[in-house]
């Protein structure tokens, strides 16, 4: 039996990937997908780790057991057609990435709530303006929208810096220090009272243009948005008009509709959108390896796989 890594990487993280692998899985046999992969090879695979498989290469496996997505979110993998129905899907969960994605999101908080982005605005105007009131964490609100394996980091590690944290996911959650809701009524809560607000959804048919004219309405006004999940969350041009009229403060954006963003998007140049290279928690190779032969040792061992995906969610 072997492994088959299959996606589309820069050479240099196609290398990162194969060194990481062979030194977690050293009794694998590990085979990079390549266009017209004989045969001969494709028959003994049973587990594909994939990140934004290249078309073809998730077909001809007729031993396949478990796809391994190397990337927490899976809309993508789920919208191949070519990803073999029958087969377990798991996804990538390395606490190494949710701990990045804290960091990123303390940042976006502390940022907006200390007003940092302004003062590095009035740098390049040699502008020296002092007078604005310090508030203290403990007179923020955040809410955070989902509560998985990224938004549980994330809300605790905010909740730890003194904000105080309201969280949102599908199913009633408990997590201490946090004030968790669900549904319909809790999601309205969040927003009346969240004067920033992070995504951390997963994208699926339930969650896509979920920040729309109507979601940017139920905010609480001057509210600040910081989406870390996907770009399809959030309808551009209704973001752009809540922010040009006043009804949202400030946007911190990781990820876009088309990534890169394209040169004349709006988004660079509004002064109160902050652009970042979907960097907010990077899949590091190093940890995620780990993760990947876990799930392989688990498969051998009969064991249950981990991190399985609920297809029928989408997430
Ligand atoms: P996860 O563990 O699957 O958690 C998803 C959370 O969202 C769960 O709490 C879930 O509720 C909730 N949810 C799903 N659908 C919902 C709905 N319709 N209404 C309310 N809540 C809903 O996902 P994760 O690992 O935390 O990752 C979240 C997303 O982050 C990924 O899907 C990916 O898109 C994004 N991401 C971005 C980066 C980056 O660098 N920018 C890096 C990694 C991941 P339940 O708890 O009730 O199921």
């Amino acid at each position: 039996m072997s492994l088959l890594l299959a996606g589309r990487f820069e050479p240099v993280e196609r290398e990162a990937w194969c060194t990481e692998l062979r030194r977690a899985l050293p009794d694998e046999t590990l085979t990079v997908w390549q266009p017209g992969l004989p045969a001969g090879l494709r028959v003994a695979v049973d587990v594909a780790v994939v990140a934004n498989p290249p078309p073809g290469s998730l077909q001809g496996l007729p031993k396949l057991r478990l796809v391994q997505s190397l990337w927490a979110g899976v809309e993508r993998l789920l919208a191949d057609p070519e990803l073999p129905a029958a087969v377990p899907l798991a996804r990538m969960v390395d606490p190494a990435m949710s701990e990045a994605m804290a960091e990123t999101a303390l940042w976006a908080v502390l940022s907006l709530h200390r007003c940092w982005f302004e003062r590095l605005d009035a740098q390049p105007r040699g502008q020296w303006a002092p007078h604005s009131p310090q508030r203290r964490a403990d007179e923020v609100v955040i809410g955070v929208l989902g509560l998985g394996e990224l938004g549980r980091t994330v809300a605790l590690r905010l909740q730890a810096n003194g904000y105080r944290v309201l969280a949102w996911s599908r199913r009633a959650k408990v997590l201490e220090g946090v004030e968790t809701l669900h549904g319909d009524t809790g999601c309205d809560a969040l927003l009346a009272q969240a004067e920033i607000v992070i995504n951390l959804l997963p994208l699926t048919p339930l969650t896509r243009d979920f920040f729309c004219a109507r979601t940017f309405a139920r905010m609480r006004p001057g509210a600040s948005l910081v989406n870390l999940a996907r770009g399809a969350h959030v309808v551009d041009e209704d973001l752009l008009a809540a922010l040009d009229r006043g009804v949202l403060h400030r946007a911190v954006l990781d990820v876009f509709r088309t990534e890169p963003l394209p040169p004349g998007h709006p988004f660079w140049r509004h002064p109160r959108v902050t652009v970042l290279p979907h960097v907010a928690a990077q899949t590091d190779p190093r940890t995620a390896a780990a993760v990947v032969a876990d799930n392989v040792h688990a498969l051998r061992a009969g064991r249950p796989l981990r991190h399985l995906v609920d297809r029928g969610a989408g997430y």
